[in-house]
């Protein structure tokens, strides 16, 4: 075991003995599959996260409403996993970053939902957020989301979306405010969940998880929740 882990009094019991389970985990699970990460890298994923949601290790990645999130419990998942696959650590990590808002601010049937899928591997969640023009500057971004009906319309690209493309559903951030507000240089910014139904293109002949794929988005529904600053 890390000798940080168990020499320093940041981490409990409970953490070292996950540290104690991930290692082994690792060394009989992940280190087998991860020559094949070059090869298809959407269907190594998927089988990652089936295999983390079977061993309940996504509980430490997709947050439990009510309950504090373990950030030491996540960091030595990361570390462990990380250390002989990024893929694997990346099927691990998605699950909470493309939920966590969904844990935060949906409605209760909408959150749980969501949050059941993610935690048990049966839906591949995404986050995107960042845009041609938009990166750490977040307060740049153009996507809009008006209301259209009974549903949202969404018009605006993204880029660097992990697991674009083969994630089920995505967490998606646009503006949603009028104009005023926006020339003083507020914006509100809305959180919605998409299901996995509208364009979404790879660079030429780069189908890996992590590519830089466009997507271009027109139409998904549930806004997850919002805040202005
Ligand atoms: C492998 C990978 C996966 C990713 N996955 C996702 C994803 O799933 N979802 C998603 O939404 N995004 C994702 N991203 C995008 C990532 O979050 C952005 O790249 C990040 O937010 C930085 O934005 P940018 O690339 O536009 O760089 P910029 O924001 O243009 O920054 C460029 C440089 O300028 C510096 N800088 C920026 N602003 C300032 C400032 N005010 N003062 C001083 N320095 C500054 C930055 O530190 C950086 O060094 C991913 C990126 C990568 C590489």
């Amino acid at each position: 075991m890390d000798t940080f882990l168990s020499t320093t009094p940041f981490f409990t019991d409970a953490h070292r003995s996950l540290a104690d389970r991930m290692s082994g985990f690792v060394e009989r699970e992940i280190e087998v599959r991860a020559a094949d990460d070059e090869g298809d890298a959407d269907e190594a994923l998927r089988s990652y996260v089936l295999l983390l949601a079977e061993n309940d290790l996504l509980r430490h990645s997709v947050a439990t409403p009510g309950q504090p999130f373990d950030l030491r419990a996540f960091c030595i998942v990361r570390e462990s996993l990380s250390y002989s696959s990024s893929l694997a650590d990346l099927a691990f990590v998605m699950q909470g970053l493309g939920t966590y808002a969904i844990s935060l601010a949906a409605t209760e049937h909408v959150r749980d939902f969501w949050l059941a899928r993610a935690r048990t591997g049966k839906a591949i969640a995404a986050f995107a957020l960042t845009e041609p023009d938009a990166g750490s500057d977040v307060a740049a971004l153009k996507t809009t989301a008006e209301i259209d009906d009974d549903s949202y319309l969404i018009n605006g690209r993204k880029r660097f979306i992990s697991n674009a493309g083969v994630a089920d559903f995505y967490t998606v951030f646009a503006r949603h405010g009028d104009a005023r507000r926006w020339s003083r240089g507020n914006f509100c910014l809305d959180c919605f969940r998409a299901d996995a139904r509208f364009q979404c293109r790879g660079k030429d002949g780069d189908d890996r998880a992590t590519s830089d794929r466009r997507t271009r988005i027109q139409e998904l529904q549930d806004p997850v929740g919002g805040h202005d600053r």
